[in-house]
């Protein structure tokens, strides 16, 4: 009775597929052809699968090689002064990962999501020119398999607010090509249009909205087109929200999963209404209740029954997860199940009840309060005597094969668990000696035994599953594969604690104790829903602490306590910023305020973006507080002025095979030390050394050695 769509699809491949054929075709393996190959199946099992589902409406140009943001560019012709010259596929590749010559774009997390996109670049002269290869042929094939499509693009003022600078005085010009995109695409056939506005479900400006209604009022008075949808998603559309309606556009999506049901329906009167009622951010079936939501939006326009968001963010397959437990899969939807939700609803058939877990009874939680900085510094410099400006990592060293293929032997059981602790002890003990025979200050054991740091403390902790083959992408290539928080969490054993107990017993400097913070726990899970975001990381953020105590208790005097993913959980709307920083950071201090004055607590972020929540890091109230900086260094030192706690900024850029110089590290380091002086200056990598190899650490770890004690010379 209703329509069904998604407004996006997973297209990394069921198996993996596609990042498969990538890796193969930039390391030289496999030709073009292959790689082209590679993704026409998957477009087409796709459609195929998606139309088997029974959706009425399929979308078409969901499918990327790299990322959606980059192919609006080369849609429009934005591809910067640098990268024009090369062949177009050398060139799309060339922007998103840099070519040995040619610096890549820069990439920024997609809104809240942990989907990265590319930061298109517009020069100023540069006119826009249309390229509308991509959504037309792709939308052929698509008629080829028998499918109306409907074709999913970028919208104008999204792709402008993402791009460098926000250049929306560029809006116009862009809508030219758009406008004329338009006209191609229904001389095709085409008969719907999906245009994405994510951006404008956030806080935007008076100006920003008009501008949108403005746009939109240009392309939907384009004499041929196809019909047009605009999709809102990520929040709710507000003030947005009348100033779409009002244009000629057929269509307006709604994500009322992250937003509620309009108070006032009028606006949308008599237009087609993409209901997106199961979440595209979550792994979790739909509640039967949605259908009184499509019942309501009936009464005004016409109802297409749809997912919140696109279904990139969320696995292909449950089916894919033989060994979950059943009565947790019962309770899961992924990409696959999602679809088929939809098509029920739209059909009227109603949806099973969702079962949940059993509620836990929060009790209160308040985070201790540690003494004064100074206080617990003064304590730790005559417990630790450290040397000015003292070097440390970030805590991984190299993974060497060794250590996967140990990990993949337990897991397939030709290792026993005591051979397999045999070689981990083995890689901590190398990286041990390597780090004391370098002269590093405070070492770390290594983290052989993760193969991933949230994963390692999910299988580790109850109240977390695990999955298989539930990969999501990151970026490009890239896929994780995030645990699924479905119980109260709790630590049913120490997790840490043998290991760093072992790399203690080998040196007679500290060892760091490492964990990974509360809210980068749940920031890179999918969380329950029956239970705020807050509670779940406060329940992580016990277990963490009886950690914490556990190390201390064995004798820890370093903890570190990474949180690279602060940032992550920070809500688009500004006006929620503030509650989430202050439940956020009293997580963290739960976790690591119970310790004595005389533990010192380190905690690492990894972004850039650091400055922006400057404030929120210097509440954690760490001790020392590791960054990233190498590629954006005086930033991070000039917004390092206002802070009062020990800091290193990262003086090695480990995301590069290149060894810094001894001379190169001195001066970046002799910055940090003049801003902060010698005993709150820390000499350290930006980040963890796990990708690099033994060869290129040892090397690096050595020069910044070298110019840290060249530094305490120059100090008095
Ligand atoms: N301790 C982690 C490591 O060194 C931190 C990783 C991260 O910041 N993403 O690998
Ligand atoms: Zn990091």
């Amino acid at each position: 009775m209703y329509g069904s769509t998604v407004l996006g699809y997973p297209r990394i491949g069921a198996r993996r597929e596609i990042k498969q054929a990538l890796e193969a075709y930039w390391s030289g393996r496999t030709a073009r052809d292959a790689l082209l190959a590679a993704g026409r199946d998957e477009r087409r099992r796709t459609w195929l699968r998606l139309a088997e589902l029974g959706l009425t409406a399929p979308p078409s140009n969901t499918f990327s090689f790299y990322d959606q943001v980059l192919d609006t560019a080369v849609l429009v012709g934005a591809v910067p002064e640098r990268f024009r010259g090369l062949d177009p596929l050398d060139a799309y590749f060339a922007m998103a990962r840099g070519n040995g010559t040619l610096a890549p774009l820069r990439m920024t997390k997609w809104f809240d999501t942990n989907y990265h996109y590319i930061v298109p670049e517009l020069d100023e002269d540069t006119p826009f020119v249309l390229h509308p290869d991509k959504p037309l042929s792709e939308w052929v094939e698509a008629r080829d398999l028998g499918l109306d499509t409907r074709p999913v693009l970028l919208g104008p003022v999204t792709f402008l607010l993402l791009a460098k600078g926000s250049p929306l005085h560029r809006l116009p010009e862009l809508l030219s090509v758009y406008a004329d995109l338009l006209g191609l695409l229904a001389a095709a056939g085409v008969r719907w249009v999906q245009f994405d506005e994510p951006a404008l479900a956030g806080d935007r400006t008076a100006e920003e909205i008009t501008a949108a209604q403005e746009a939109y009022a240009v392309l939907g008075g384009v004499a041929d087109r196809p019909r047009i949808v605009v999709a809102g998603y990520f929040g709710e559309l507000r003030e947005a929200l009348p100033a779409l309606a009002r244009t000629p556009i057929e269509g307006l999506a709604l994500d009322l999963v992250r937003g509620d049901l309009p108070a006032d329906l009028e606006p949308l009167r008599g237009k087609t209404i993409f209901a997106g009622v199961v979440s595209g951010r979550d792994v979790w079936r739909t509640d039967p209740a949605v259908a009184a939501t499509l019942a309501r939006l009936a009464e005004v326009g016409e109802v297409v029954v749809s997912s919140s968001c696109s279904l990139q963010h969320v696995p292909y397959d449950l089916d894919l997860e033989p060994d979950l437990d059943p009565e947790l899969r019962d309770r899961l939807a992924f990409a696959e199940q999602k679809v088929a939700e939809i098509v029920a609803l739209s059909r009227g058939v109603a949806l099973p009840p969702v079962v949940s877990a059993p509620p836990s009874v929060p009790s209160p939680f308040v985070p201790p309060v540690r003494s004064p900085y100074p206080v617990r510094a003064a304590a730790q410099a005559a417990r630790l005597q450290l040397p000015p400006v003292p070097t440390t990592t970030i805590g991984s060293f190299p993974q060497t094969d060794d250590v996967r293929r140990a990990r993949a032997g337990l897991a397939a059981g030709h290792l026993s668990a005591d051979a397999y602790t045999q070689r981990i002890r083995a890689a901590i003990a190398r990286a041990v000696h390597v780090q004391e025979d370098l002269g590093l200050d405070v070492l770390v054991h290594g983290e052989p035994e993760r193969n991933d740091m949230v994963q390692y403390f999910a299988e580790n902790l109850d109240g977390f599953a695990v999955t298989r083959n539930g990969w999501v992408q990151s970026y490009g290539s890239r896929c994780t594969r995030p645990p699924i928080i479905h119980a109260d969490v709790r630590r049913p054993k120490p997790i840490t604690l043998d290991w760093i107990s072992y790399a203690q017993s080998l040196t007679a400097k500290p060892v760091k104790g490492m964990l990974t913070g509360p809210v980068t726990i749940v920031a890179w899970s999918f969380v329950r829903r029956d239970l705020p975001v807050r509670a779940v990381v406060e329940q992580v953020a016990r277990a963490l602490r009886a950690e914490v105590d556990d190390l201390v208790r064995a004798g820890a005097a370093v903890i570190q306590v990474d949180e690279p993913a602060l940032r992550e959980l920070l809500p688009l709307r500004v006006s929620e910023q503030d509650a989430y920083l202050a439940w956020a950071v009293d997580a963290y201090r739960y976790a690591t305020g119970g310790v004595p004055d005389d533990v010192q607590i380190h905690t690492h972020l990894c972004y850039s973006q650091v400055e922006d929540i400057l404030a929120a890091v210097e509440m954690l109230d760490a001790d020392v507080t590791t960054v990233e900086s190498a590629r954006s260094g005086d930033v991070v030192l000039s917004a390092a002025s206002s802070f009062s706690r020990g800091l290193g900024p990262g003086v090695y850029d480990i995301h590069s095979p290149r060894v810094p110089g001894v001379a190169e590290i001195t001066a970046r380091l002799s910055k940090a030390v003049a801003g902060l002086g010698g005993d709150r200056a820390w000499a350290n990598p930006d980040c963890g050394l796990k990708t690099r190899t033994y060869a290129e650490v040892e090397a690096a770890l050595g020069n910044l050695v070298a110019a840290a004690r060249h530094i305490r010379t120059t100090l008095s």
